[in-house]
Formats: structure tokens, sequence, C-alpha cells
């Protein structure tokens, strides 16, 4: 085996607390150490920061110097340094929100080679002079590492996160030959894969794991005007665990909070239109299991890591399958048995729709895709035949035989189930 397994056991005892690997971490380690370009796909939770982790901190690999990440929230930035610091390794980040002097000052560590890993926001990587120059420099002093496109799917206008930053990520491939590229993502359709494997040199190393969430129940329903009454009942059946409830917009985060607390559920609501400071006092009290259940926008979640959400609640149908597949991942992270439940009406999808196609500053073609991407959503919703779990999966490229489904989803209850076997985890979740 290659000559730095050992010290990689090391650092994954004795600085990450790890007892092992999980599925695909060593191959995308191993490989990215022997200098070659590697692109991840793992679902949400599977453990993708530690691929690129890890090895920033393995000596004996054939790359020297600072990892570099691009990340393109800086809430997950803080979150990951944070950590990072924790665990005594040496890692800062630079992004808009740092004032001057601090940014100058981790670069100037940054360029002496100091630094384990540097979090990087795209907007610094692609504007700033004094940044690109801090990279050329390193990169000229054999100081640079490797380079890490965390949430890679940004980088496809094909995707559901597209952020244009992301694009000048293409490019970093030829600014710095020969400097291992490594990038990872948990949604990523062919057409997605096709744009962040661009990213790389020809050729790289796929790493692709199934995306099938065993311990998810999947279930849809048609939305009724008491649909708050609905999800009030689901939400006291779970007792004190913890949810989240997905709305359409930051009037029904707020409206659907308040008659759920009339209701007697411990609910509060989060959306962009709040200050920082109440989101995350929000954030802190759902996270420290003080309020049981967010109604909140998409904007909440990501970077997000509790174990225990027993149940997530779309109230209105999202706009495609990759940001349904990632809002629910937020359930059942520590792989006890979780409930998803999505509520849809035709109506309402119209009403998306054309709110899709009348965005302005959208280009024409990706307007008309992000409604193709709605309507496989509301096709999913109708399909009442066939497995959950395999249509969503086959969202991905990925063939799923039903049975091995276990009655894990309405549908398989409803077409091959003898007796309700797909009720709530109420009783799962009690122990
Ligand atoms: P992702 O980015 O793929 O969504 P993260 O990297 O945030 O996932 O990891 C999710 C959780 O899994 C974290 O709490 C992390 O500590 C944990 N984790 C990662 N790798 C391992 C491992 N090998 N063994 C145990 N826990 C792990
Ligand atoms: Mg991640
Ligand atoms: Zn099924």
């Amino acid at each position: 085996s290659k000559g730095w397994y050992k010290e990689v056991i090391q650092i994954l005892h004795a600085k990450f607390g790890l007892n092992s690997f999980r599925p695909n971490q060593a191959e995308a380690i191993n490989e990215t150490l022997s200098g070659q370009d590697v692109v991840v796909l793992m679902p949400t939770g599977g453990g993708k920061s530690l691929c690129y982790q890890l090895p920033a901190l393995v000596k004996s690999g054939t790359t020297k110097g600072t990892t570099i990440v691009i990340s393109p929230l800086i809430s997950l930035m803080e979150d990951q340094v944070y950590h990072l610091k924790n665990l005594n390794i040496k890692a800062e980040m630079v992004n808009s929100k740092l004032d001057a002097d601090t940014r100058s000052e981790v670069i100037s560590t940054l360029v002496k080679g100091e630094l384990e890993l540097v979090y990087i926001s795209p907007e610094m990587l692609s504007i700033s002079r004094v940044m690109q120059m801090a990279l050329q420099t390193m990169y000229d002093k054999h100081i640079l590492a490797r380079i890490v496109i965390d949430e890679a799917h940004c980088v496809s206008a094909w995707g559901h996160d597209f952020r244009p930053d992301y694009m000048a990520l293409t490019k970093v491939k030829n600014d710095y030959p020969g400097i291992p590229i490594m990038a990872l993502t948990a949604t990523a359709n062919n057409q997605v894969l096709l744009d962040i494997v661009n990213c790389a040199r020809p050729n790289p190393l796929v790493l692709k794991q199934s995306f099938n969430r065993t311990n998810l129940l999947y279930e849809v329903r048609k939305k009724g005007p008491k649909v708050v009454n609905e999800i009030a009942e689901i939400c006291l059946n779970y007792g004190g665990k913890s949810g989240i409830i997905y709305c359409r917009s930051k009037k029904d985060c707020e409206t659907t909070a308040e008659k759920l607390r009339s209701h007697g559920v411990s609910a509060e609501h989060y959306h962009a239109g709040l200050d920082s400071e109440t989101r995350s006092k929000v954030q802190k009290n759902w996270q420290e299991s003080r309020t049981h259940v967010v109604c909140a926008t998409i904007a909440f979640g990501m970077g997000i890591d509790k174990p225990d959400v027993r149940y997530v609640i779309h109230m209105s149908m999202p706009q495609n399958m990759e940001g349904y597949y990632q809002e629910t991942g937020r359930a059942g992270r520590d792989g006890r048995m979780s409930k998803v439940y999505l509520f849809y009406k035709f109506g309402e999808y119209l009403n998306i729709r054309r709110m899709i196609l009348e965005e302005q500053e959208v280009q024409r073609d990706i307007r008309e895709h992000k409604a193709s991407l709605l309507l496989k959503v509301m096709q999913y919703c109708e399909n009442t035949v066939d497995c959950r779990r395999k249509q969503v999966l086959q969202y991905f490229n990925e063939t799923f035989d039903s049975r091995l489904c276990e009655m894990k989803c309405d549908n398989c209850v409803a077409m091959r189930g003898q007796t309700v076997v797909c009720q709530d985890v109420t009783e799962l979740a009690k122990d």
C-alpha cells in the first residue's frame, strides 16, 4: 500500500477522533494524495469534508503545503473553520465579511505557508487581485497542496443552486498546472456532473456511491385547506423530536409557525428577511432542541449538521428533485429512522411554474429548463404507483429495485403492503 497509509490512519484517530472510514473516503484521500484529480459524489451527511480535511494534514503524500477550499456560503465556512480550530488544525478563511486588516493578515500567513487549510469564497478568488497574487506566489513556492471545490454543483447552470462566481473555477486547472483538484457534491445528475468534471483535468477519478437513504420513510400527500392542522398533528405525534417544515414564502413561514404554536407545537420561523442575530438565535434554539420545529424557507439548512432531525415536511412542492433530495436529506443524519412528507396541489404547481417562467433576469432556456425540473417534481407527486425511492434515485440516474424499499414509502405500502407498515415513526422515535 501507499507510503502515507500509516500517517492517514494515525490522523484519522488522533486528530479527528474517528475509528474508521465511511464508503469512498479512503479512496478519495488516497487518490488526492497521489496527485490525482477526484470528483466525489456523496449524499448529504456522507462525510465529504473529511475527504479533503484529512489529506491537508498529511506530510508524507506527494503534495506539500496548504489546501485551498472554495465554499459557497460564509456560514458554511465559519462552521467548518471553527470546528477545525477546535481540533487544533491551522485553518482560516478569506471572504468579504472579514475586515480588510484581518484579511491581509490571513493572506500573509497563507503566503508564508503557515496554514494547513484555507477556505476562500468564490468571489474572492475571481475578483481579488491580492488573493490571486497570493495563490500565484504559493504556486511558485510549491506550497499550494491542492484545490478543493466544495458544493461543486454550484458551477452548473443546470443544477439547482448555480452561482455565477463558481464559473471561474473551471479555469483553476489551467491557472495552477499540476495542482490536484478535488470537487465534491451531494447532488449531481448527468448534466451537472459533466460541468463538475470539466473543472478537473481530463479523466478524473469519479467516486460515486448510492444515494439511497435507507433510513428515510417517504410520503406524499395532496394538500387541502386544512394542511396546517394536518401538519400540527404530525408534529404533535413526534412529541419533542426535532423537525423542519419547508415553506414557500417568508409569509408562509411566519403564519405556519404561529398556527402551529396555537396547536401547542413548539415552533419558530426562519427566513432571509430576519436580521442575522434573530436568524442565529432561531437556529441555535432549534439546534439545541429548545424549540422543536422550524418553519423555514430553503435558506435554512445548508451547512447545518443536526444529526437527530426526525422529520422534514415540505408544505409546498420543492422546485426540483435535487432540492427535494437535499432538503429531505437533512432528516436522519444519525442513521435512525426518520420520515419525510411532501404536500402538493396542482394549482400551486401552476403558480410556481408561472413564477419561474416570468423570472426576468434569467436566460430563457434556463427558465424553460427550470420549468422542466419542476414538472418532474409534479410527476413524482402524481405517480402513486412506483416506489418513491425508485423515483428519487432514478432522477440521479441510479437504478433501484423497489423490493429493496422494504415498504418504507407510501406507494410500496399502497401497491404491495398487506397491512399498513408505513406508520408514523413515533414509536421508533420514542426509544
Ligand atoms: P457532507 O459534507 O458529506 O454532508 P460532513 O462532511 O459534514 O458531510 O459530515 C457529516 C458528519 O459525518 C459529520 O458530523 C462528520 O463528523 C461525520 N463523519 C464524517 N466521516 C466520518 C467517519 N469516517 N466516521 C464517523 N463520522 C464521520
Ligand atoms: Mg459538506
Ligand atoms: Zn418504496
